[in-house]
């Protein structure tokens, strides 16, 4: 099985466009940038599929040896794009795969009814391509042997969605390879460790975990903005690092930084890390 994390940050990236915040301007200054949230898996390392798709999906997509398409000329070895939420920098880089021969999209009902009249996404790309729009169910098996479980974690609407019905808005997904049992949990938008969570993440190889706030006030403490990291819908890492010590068997590593949280080391992914790899 193969994991690479194509984007670290939460929307907006790191430096974000018109933020000069400490961690911004350094990160402008020795060119450490974060893209944002998307992750591409595969099984058999042919077959590949992106968990979400962020506004820089072109240049993250170019970036990926693994992504980069043929023999045919338009083969490519992306297989679909599983959607963890609505968010615009989860959903927005699906405009950007619109040359695509087909496409095939899962996502929950929720998201898919977003996506279908608050944000008219869908109906825009089945202009554009074949598409092929699938239910994220709680099991699902894709190509290359890739066994996918799906836990409702959230219920926050992107604002954009505010009067969509539907309750299944924020999921975790835990793929195994079902060659070797290699598992892998991507958990990029959690808002609260839960005794399911806590199952879900059992006995998994690796968990990318929500890393968008180090701590519940550090948005407000750097920019005077409101708004606490939980009132986000982001458990901050202060708080689901004492979670992970009860779980010595598997590698939890953070991802999605907003680009005011300063995190760093051995537990933070960098654009194009590769996770599992030493599993
Ligand atoms: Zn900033």
């Amino acid at each position: 099985m193969r994991v690479r994390v194509l984007g670290s940050a939460a929307g907006g990236g790191s430096p974000q466009w018109n933020c000069a915040c400490p961690v911004c301007q350094d990160a402008r200054r020795t060119g450490r940038h974060r893209s944002q949230d998307t992750v591409a898996v595969s099984g058999d390392g042919t077959a590949w599929y992106l968990l979400n798709a962020g506004p820089d999906i072109r240049t993250q997509i170019l970036g990926t040896p693994e992504l980069a398409p043929g023999p045919g000329l338009r083969e490519t070895p992306l297989r679909g794009v599983l959607l963890t939420t609505a968010e615009l920098d989860h959903t927005l880089g699906l405009l950007s795969l619109r040359e695509a021969v087909r496409l095939s999209v899962y996502a929950t009902p929720a998201v898919s009814a977003a996506l279908e009249t608050a944000f008219p996404l869908r109906p825009m790309l089945a202009s554009y391509t074949e598409l092929h729009w699938n239910e994220l169910t709680d099991h699902l098996v894709l190509d290359g042997g890739l066994d996918v479980r799906r836990l409702t974690v959230g219920a926050k609407r992107p604002r954009y969605a505010a009067g969509v019905a539907g309750d299944d808005w924020v999921s975790a997904l835990r793929l195994t390879d079902t060659r070797t049992g290699a598992s892998f949990v991507h958990a990029t938008c959690l808002p609260a460790w839960t005794a399911a969570f806590d199952g879900f993440v059992a006995g998994a190889g690796e968990v990318l975990l929500d890393g968008t706030f180090g701590t519940d006030d550090e948005l407000t403490r750097t920019t005077g903005r409101p708004g606490s990291a939980r009132s986000m819908g982001h458990l901050p890492i202060v708080e689901s690092r004492p979670h992970t010590a009860r779980h010595p068997g598997t590698r939890f590593r953070y991802g999605h930084l907003n680009n005011t949280n300063p995190a760093a080391g051995d537990d933070v992914v960098a654009d194009g890390s590769e996770l599992l790899a030493d599993r």
